[in-house]
């Protein structure tokens, strides 16, 4: 059972969105604006957040800031604009994966549910520092260090790049990628691994371009080099 939070204004959603989340046995609460939603947040400790992009008061690029800033909780985002600018820009507020209205209440299920393994995963057993030089990766303390300098990730910006750097030159594929380190089961078309990594090479590489540290193979997958 997990506490969840949705910040909706559109009452069919909202209500929809809650009769699933309490079909499978977690205890929702709606809220129907932004600072509302925010209040509420501040006053609660929420397992995970459903947000909307479209709000009355407040913008949900907002208000996923104000909580990224404040917790690690599952920020899950709905969001009317489908085009790839709005995609990329809600990853890098800090959100933890997105959805295109209109979407299915089961997919949203499954991806909530997979946010909820993930965040309640016991750190690994085995904590492995890594150190490529200009980079240090370390795990425990989950902290990205690029020539003294501490570089902010997302969790699954962070998870991605500890996946790849565990195995350098190692290729994992979209699917590998989305199986292990986001935890759900890749089916037909899915470009949030794209997504994640273009992000990441935005904050960890001198020319994110021409990439140095996380390459691309075309037709399989991505690898760290080093
Ligand atoms: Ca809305």
């Amino acid at each position: 059972m997990a506490k969840i939070l949705i910040i909706e204004d559109e009452d069919k959603i909202a209500e929809v969105v809650s009769d699933y989340l309490k079909n499978n046995g977690h205890e929702p609460f709606v809220e129907s604006n932004g600072i509302r939603g925010q209040n509420t947040f501040l006053e609660n400790k929420f397992d995970l957040i459903i947000l909307d992009l479209m709000l009355p008061d407040i913008s949900g690029e907002c208000l996923c800031r104000f909580i990224r800033r404040r917790s690690r909780v599952p920020v899950m985002m709905l969001t009317a604009k489908a085009d790839e600018a709005s995609l990329l820009y809600g990853f890098r507020i800090g959100a933890d994966d997105y959805l295109t209205k209109p979407f299915s209440p089961r997919e949203l299920m499954v991806r909530i549910d997979a946010l909820l393994r993930r965040s309640r995963a016991e750190p690994a057993m085995q904590l492995i520092d890594f150190d490529m030089g200009d980079l240090k990766l370390d795990s425990g303390k989950r902290k990205l260090i690029k020539r003294g300098v501490e570089l902010h990730l997302t969790p699954i910006e962070f998870d991605i790049l500890e996946k790849l750097i565990s195995s350098p030159g190692r290729i994992f594929t979209r699917e590998d990628i989305i199986q292990s380190v986001m935890g759900y089961d890749f089916k037909g078309i899915d470009r949030t691994v794209d997504s994640h990594i273009r992000n990441l090479r935005s904050k960890i590489e001198d020319c994110p371009k021409a990439p140095s540290y996380v390459l691309t193979q075309r037709g399989k997958g991505f690898y760290f080099n080093g």
